[in-house]
């Protein structure tokens, strides 16, 4: 399966593709009225016939819980898998800051339609308009929801539920549970999920790892699944599969994802014919803590919350060495105020992560290393009190001042961009379908809504409104039409599925090499950072386009598994990961070549604005890439899913 050690394209000129055109299939009429029209003319499954369809969703994550907790609720037999010990230790019980949803409650100005533009916006015109209305639209049900699940988002005084801004946005419109959203909303789906488990409508499988897609008669139709405490490799078989399996950050080893968060389920899908689209739309986070060494292993996020009341600066002096409390107001350059006045410090995060590059390697960096900016709470301490800052961010605080040693209230803390998020993922439909019928993906994992740069707070938005709100209607249209015969593990397809996974297991244990998979992932990572990172080049995508394969041809030579594969074995888990990894990391460089323009998160340095913004070619450019396996050691067919502009009119991102 991933073995391939030589090179997709020659680098040494601008590689060439087969082309196509995709259709999204987005229904037609005005964009209000799409998705309420479509789900009218959606067919239905009678609740009898439900129970007759088994649906494997994997993931339970926001996206995987909320999807499967609602199949299970309307009838579905539904199969659950996740890789954690439990379904609520998902990575989406990482999210922080908060769920952004369009409910004017602060009478700011709010509606569906700014949501709906600040989100286009946000993305840089390079996102789908009829999904992101769509999300808009939903956004409002999210927070009903999950109001009525129990869910403790913060309230004020007179008991209404509290809001905050996050960056992009000029109203405050993100509602949140302290810094621990994400965790609040994960318990939420939980025990609706716990619900169906009792009522045996789901069937939980937690402690195993999808490996390869069954595609039987062109359609999704099982998988195959690794016991992770037994190393028992299993098939099943069902009429249509969700993957909800989160976002591939880790390709960059250093990333403020969970250290398990990987792609191999996108990847095995992607070479089962699943498309991929806009691989290198990955979103660089301005607010984490600074590296602090060689041999760190994952990187922390502080919220883009802290941005509502943290004033982000760098000394006007290089080089300063002073105590940060020690430098004057007038030696103080808080540059994203001065130079983006009407958005200030909340202006999106790809823009705030430039700015923080800039000054850092102008040389005005701090802190030991010279690699963070200040995030400074002073003025909002003198302004509101100690206590308020800490009822709204203290387990923020706290985490900061575990990591670093330092005291948060009393230093600013020092901050500086890592790699957080990935807009690119499997191509879906505006059913949220793949390019393989039946296999539907969900949250983090496709491609949809965030164009190339995802606003703060959008995607736990996101996750929950594929899951509860979308594909409950969409999945029981595709089951009502689909052709389904029937299928049992005994087809060569899942037989063939399964020697293959089997093979490389034994594959890695055999190769007795001298280096760890770790050392390998930090290599891949060092690269694609430096090559494929905040800022990109043709040269440097070249670079690594030649240095992938070589670093990979050394991986299947001289990797060091040990262990059996018949137990608890998490370095043969992490080698099929980074194997993984390597080949992904190949097409995000290939994609990021491709676009030869820069937009949101991709920004290609030959392609800026003299004031040092991303510079679009819209005439060129503004559609959705989606990549398709063409075989090993070919280069992949580019198909281009024209975006259309009809209610947001496509003009330069400014944020001044
Ligand atoms: C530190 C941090 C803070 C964040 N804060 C916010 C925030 O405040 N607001 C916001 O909107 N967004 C935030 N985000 C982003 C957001 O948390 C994620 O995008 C979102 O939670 C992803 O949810 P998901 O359901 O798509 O995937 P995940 O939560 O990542 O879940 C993936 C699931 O897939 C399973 N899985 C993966 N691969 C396999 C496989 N091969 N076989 C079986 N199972 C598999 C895993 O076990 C897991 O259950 C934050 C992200 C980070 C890293």
């Amino acid at each position: 399966m991933a073995t391939e050690t030589s090179p997709a394209v020659t680098v040494t000129q601008m590689p060439t593709f087969t082309e196509a055109t995709l259709d999204p299939g987005v229904p037609p009429g005005p964009i209000e009225e799409k998705w309420e029209k479509h789900k009218f003319n959606m067919k239905l499954v009678n609740p009898a016939n439900k129970r007759k369809f088994t649906i494997l969703v994997l993931g339970t994550g926001l996206a995987g819980a909320s999807a499967a907790a609602s199949l299970g609720e309307l009838g579905y037999n539904v199969k659950s898998f996740c890789f954690q010990d439990s379904p609520r230790r998902a990575h989406s019980i990482a999210a922080q800051g908060g769920i952004n949803a369009a409910k004017n409650y602060r009478n700011d100005g709010d509606s569906v339609f700014r949501l709906f533009y600040d989100t286009i916006k946000g993305g840089d015109y390079r996102a789908r308009e009829a999904n992101v209305y769509r999300l808009a639209q939903i956004s409002t049900n999210i927070i009903d929801q999950c109001v009525a699940q129990g869910v403790p988002f913060a309230r004020e005084y007179g008991g209404l539920l509290d809001t905050r801004s996050f960056g992009g946005a000029q109203v405050s419109r993100t509602f949140y549970a302290r810094g621990q959203t994400g965790q609040q909303l994960l318990l939420g789906a939980y025990q609706a999920l716990s619900r169906q488990i009792a009522a045996k409508t789901v069937e939980m499988h937690p402690r195993t790892e999808m490996l390869d897609l069954v595609v039987i008669d062109g359609r999704a139709r099982g998988v195959v699944i690794r016991d992770l405490i037994t190393g028992k490799i299993e098939t099943y078989v069902g009429d249509a599969v969700v993957m909800a399996t989160g976002g591939y950050s880790n390709v960059y080893y250093l990333s403020t994802n969970a250290k398990g968060c990987n792609a191999s389920a996108i990847w095995r899908a992607y070479k089962k014919g699943a498309y991929l689209a806009n691989p290198c739309f990955t979103q660089i986070h301005p607010t984490c803590i600074p590296v602090a060494g060689e041999s760190q292993s994952k990187l922390t996020l502080m919220s883009e919350s802290l941005r509502n009341d943290g004033r982000i600066w760098v000394p006007r002096k290089a080089d300063d060495k002073r105590n940060p409390n020690d430098i004057p107001e007038g030696e103080r350059n808080y540059y994203l105020e001065e130079r983006y006045p009407a958005f200030g410090n909340l202006v999106p995060r790809d823009v705030a992560s430039r700015a923080a590059k800039a000054v850092v390697d102008s040389g005005y960096g701090v802190g030991e290393l010279k690699n963070g900016v200040y995030l400074d709470f002073s003025t909002a301490i003198k302004r509101l009190g100690e206590h308020v800052i800490k009822d709204r961010y203290g387990n923020l605080f706290d985490m900061y001042a575990n990591i670093t040693g330092e005291d948060p209230y009393k230093v600013p803390m020092r901050i500086y961009p890592a790699l957080h998020y990935t807009m690119g993922g499997l191509w879906v439909d505006y059913n949220l379908m793949s390019s393989i019928p039946g296999l539907f993906v969900l949250g983090e994992a496709n491609f949809s809504d965030h164009g190339a740069n995802r606003l703060g707070a959008s995607a736990l938005m996101q996750g929950l409104s594929d899951g509860y709100f979308v594909l409950p209607y969409t999945m029981g249209n595709y089951l009502a039409q689909a052709t389904l015969g029937k299928v049992t593990t005994d087809d060569p397809a899942f037989k063939e599925a399964q020697y293959t996974v089997d093979d490389q297991v034994k594959r890695f244990l055999a190769i007795k090499g001298t280096r760890t998979v770790d050392s390998f992932h930090r290599e891949l990572g060092k690269l694609m950072w430096d090559d494929c990172g905040m800022g990109r080049t043709a040269e440097s995508l070249q670079h690594a386009l030649t240095k992938i394969p070589q670093l990979r041809a050394e991986f299947w030579a001289n990797v060091n598994v040990p262990g059996g594969g018949n137990d608890l074995n998490q370095e043969l888990e992490k080698a099929g990961r980074v194997a993984d990894f390597f080949e992904l990391a190949e097409l995000i460089c290939l994609d990021a070549l491709h676009r030869n323009e820069s937009c949101g998160g991709h920004f290609r340095e030959e392609f800026q604005t003299p004031d040092g913004e991303a510079l679009r070619d819209d005439e060129n450019y503004a559609y959705v890439a989606a990549w398709q396996y063409a075989g090993a050691g070919v280069s992949p067919i580019l198909n281009k899913e024209p975006l259309k502009f009809d209610y947001v009119k496509l003009s330069q991102r400014s944020y001044k």
